[in-house]
């Protein structure tokens, strides 16, 4: 049998009728920037994760850019760029357990990330170790709900409201994922999304959004996705081309149409391997923490020989990835950091036993019965 991890021929197949009209009409009307999809996804965006507003940006690395520069965080000036680690430049605190755009974008602002560990039930940023990083040069919080869990915010929200600081979302994998009644995005200064194609809702390319309660943020970043320019020749700062095209938004307007069904599939699919897997000792399925709705981006269980496990089902025709291998304190980029192995022992740890299996909603319960009957013969 073949188990791919991610079959985004299946899920096409089920909308091609609904979405190819629609592409049609976006070239029909060769009205490929600032189209009127975009304003409509925007407005149905915002609606579904209850914000105020919402930006179409170009991908989920630039929402989260686009979100520091329209905060005014980092400095805008060429020669900072070596400025990242330097003393005195802005921080970011944020997670090393992630994929390498939240640091990244963090870097790119010109603004420094500061690293703190995981909770290593959810992956997620451990609110009990921040306070203990917040320094005089913080201006920002950016916690990460990976793998479609959304993050502790309510402890994080306090710690930044008393030092008053923002919060940036980085929920690129956890669209419509729920805490305590509300939806990711919904938390923070900004909330910022993915639409790559992987993601739970994905484009026919790159695209991304940033959703916000604060309507001037809002505007600021409309600014932002257009280099900054109040109008096209009036800039009062730099921003840069971070705009969504209208073929993304018409196509992911009739995405957004699926995305709770997807999703429900996908909940039930991890929930299905739960069952599978609950009696294997050495496997640990992936925690759910009280109040949270995953989305499950990713299913990702924690395993002994984990390499050679990947290897195995990947003879068996089963695909699967490891996120992240490494954690992004160890990244060379940022060796200027000065961090060395064993700072973040959870994150550490984690990339050393994390394995991600196929979890897309079009799956089929032979299939799922299949990878955990060959993860049982591999441990036995
Ligand atoms: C995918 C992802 C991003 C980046 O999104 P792109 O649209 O690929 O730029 C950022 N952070 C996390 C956690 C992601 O998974």
């Amino acid at each position: 049998m073949n188990v791919p991890l991610l079959d985004l021929k299946a899920q096409y197949a089920t909308i091609r009728d609904e979405v190819m009209p629609v592409v049609e009409s976006v070239m029909d009307s060769q009205y490929f920037i600032n189209g009127p999809a975009v304003k409509e996804l925007e407005s149905a965006v915002a609606e579904y994760c209850g914000c105020a507003a919402a930006v179409g940006v170009s991908s989920g690395t630039d929402a989260l850019l686009a979100s520091l520069m329209a905060l005014g965080i980092g400095q805008d000036l060429p020669a900072c760029r070596v400025g990242a680690a330097c003393p005195g430049c802005d921080e970011v605190i944020t997670t090393p357990f992630t994929f390498f755009a939240t640091a990244g974008s963090i870097w790119r602002a010109g603004a420094r990330p500061v690293f703190v560990d995981i909770e290593p039930k959810a992956f997620n940023i451990d609110p009990e170790k921040i306070e203990a990083a917040v320094t005089e040069h913080t201006k920002a919080i950016m916690p990460v709900h990976l793998f479609g869990q959304v993050a502790e915010m309510e402890p994080i929200g306090a710690i930044a409201e008393k030092h008053g600081l923002s919060v940036i979302e980085d929920g690129a994998q956890a669209i419509g994922a729920v805490r305590n009644g509300r939806r990711a995005g919904a938390f923070g200064t900004t909330g910022c999304f993915s639409f790559f194609p992987s993601k739970n809702l994905g484009g026919f390319g790159d695209g991304g959004m940033v959703v916000t309660n604060d309507k001037d943020l809002a505007q600021h970043l409309v600014w932002c996705r257009g280099h900054g320019g109040r109008d096209k020749y009036h800039n009062d700062f730099v921003g840069g081309n971070f705009r969504l095209d209208t073929l993304q938004a018409a196509v992911l307007l009739v995405k957004l149409r699926h995305l709770d069904g997807w999703s429900a599939r996908r909940r039930a699919n991890a929930a299905r391997y739960d069952e599978l897997l609950a009696d294997v000792e050495e496997v640990t399925t992936p925690a759910i923490l009280p109040g949270n709705e995953s989305i499950y981006n990713q299913y990702v269980l924690r395993v002994p020989r984990r390499d050679e496990m990947g290897a195995y089902l990947k003879e068996h025709g089963i695909g699967t990835a490891v996120y992240y291998p490494v954690s992004l304190h160890e990244q060379a980029c940022f060796a200027g950091l000065g961090h060395k192995p064993g700072d973040f022992p959870e994150s550490e740890k984690a990339a050393g036993e994390v394995i991600a299996l196929p979890v897309f909603p079009e799956l089929t319960d032979e299939q799922l019965v299949y990878v955990a009957d060959t993860i049982k013969q591999f441990l036995a």
